[in-house]
């Protein structure tokens, strides 16, 4: 490929993921994607530390969760409270409303994450809602919400709570089983650093037990479908697609042997903490507010004058394609992803050529 990439997803895959996914396709029902199925399955519950949950994997990519999570749970006409902290917040309360449930929503400024008080008190005023979104990581603006203290309140008000993890998983600790999550969701093309394809979620008892009880929830994000299939034929009900699966189960092995899930979260705060100060030794802005910065992607805010794509388009011309600003926030900032495949050297040399382009810029 022509550019490096320190894009905002799809990212670049470890070498080891594009070699086995170029292997020859066989039939999904044999044993063999069987054994790589069940096997999958295996690592995400100890990656997302999930013993209670059940692994679900659709062949869609992240946002069939979301379509998932609301027919599966929510009756015609029911509430959702939807935290929003940007454009993905934003695109759940859609799916809420153009699935016939209607959104309750919880939104703050660009850059600002949910504190669980504000939720605490959005859920005193709203205590009809039969479920709460939350984005764990707003990947427009940069933000990591606080969703172990906000699961505590979830549970307070007793509501079942579905997390977008699409740019978090993988990059940003889940304990699942010890934070009771009811669903939590992610893409392939993310922080596992996989083609896109392939959405990967757990799942708790209890949508479950709703679900099964869920008149017209659909066929083919049918969640009680999925667990049958996991249990009866070791597989999905349609066809998965099963390179993205090879990939995924790579990245997986390569946690393993990095020393686990530990080490290879710390290889993710490390690159975002590189990201965030080289962009603060330039000058530059970090629109996410101290302590609430995600470890995958870092949104910058250009100095006044200058626009967000100049920089995007500037850094393009050098071999680096960045991430354009995204949603209301789009002009005034651009955005560093640092999920997938890059080295430290990568990050370093990005880091110059982008230094060079700020200080051109300025003119
Ligand atoms: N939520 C978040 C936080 C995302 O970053 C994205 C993708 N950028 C999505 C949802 C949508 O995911 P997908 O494109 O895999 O459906």
């Amino acid at each position: 490929p022509k550019y490096k990439l320190f894009t905002a997803g799809p990212v670049a895959c470890f070498p080891e993921v594009l070699a086995i996914m170029s292997v020859q396709m066989f039939s999904h029902r044999s044993a063999e994607a069987k054994e790589v199925h069940v096997d999958t399955l295996n690592r995400l519950k100890a990656f997302l530390e999930a013993e209670k949950g059940e692994i679900i994997m659709f062949p869609s990519s992240g946002t069939g969760f979301m379509e998932a999570a609301v027919r599966n749970t929510v009756p015609r006409g029911g509430k959702v409270l939807v935290t929003t902290v940007g454009a993905f917040g934003d695109r759940f309360a859609e799916v809420v409303n153009s699935n016939g449930r209607k959104a309750v929503i919880l939104r703050k400024e660009p850059g600002y994450a949910v504190k669980p008080e504000e939720l605490d008190e959005a859920l005193r005023k709203n205590p009809d809602v039969v479920a709460v979104t939350i984005t764990y990581n707003e990947t427009s603006t940069g933000v990591l919400n606080p969703l172990p203290e906000l699961a505590k309140v979830v549970h307070e008000h007793d509501k079942l709570l579905f997390v977008d993890a699409v740019s978090a998983m993988g990059g940003a600790d889940i304990k699942f089983d010890e934070w009771g999550l009811d669903m939590i969701f992610a893409s392939s093309q993310k922080a596992f650093g996989v083609p896109p394809g392939l959405a990967i979620a757990a799942v708790s008892d209890r949508v479950f037990e709703i679900a099964e009880k869920m008149p017209e929830r659909g066929w083919y994000f049918d969640l009680p479908l999925y667990r049958k299939f996991n249990e009866k034929k070791k597989g999905t009900p349609s066809t998965p697609p099963l390179p993205q699966i090879f990939g995924l189960n790579v990245v997986l092995r390569i946690v393993e042997k990095m020393g686990g899930k530990d080490a290879w979260l710390g290889m993710y705060k490390k690159r975002s903490e590189t990201i965030r100060e080289g962009v603060k030794e330039m000058g530059l802005g970090i629109l996410a507010e101290p302590g609430y910065e995600s470890p995958t992607i870092t949104a910058v805010v250009v100095p006044e004058g200058m626009k967000g794509v100049d920089v995007y388009n500037a850094m393009r011309e050098r071999g680096f394609e960045l991430a354009k600003g995204y949603g209301s926030v789009a002009e005034k900032t651009f955005r560093i992803g640092n999920m997938g495949y890059m080295t430290f050297e990568d990050i370093e040399e990005m880091l110059a050529n982008l230094r060079e382009v700020i200080e051109k810029l300025k003119g």
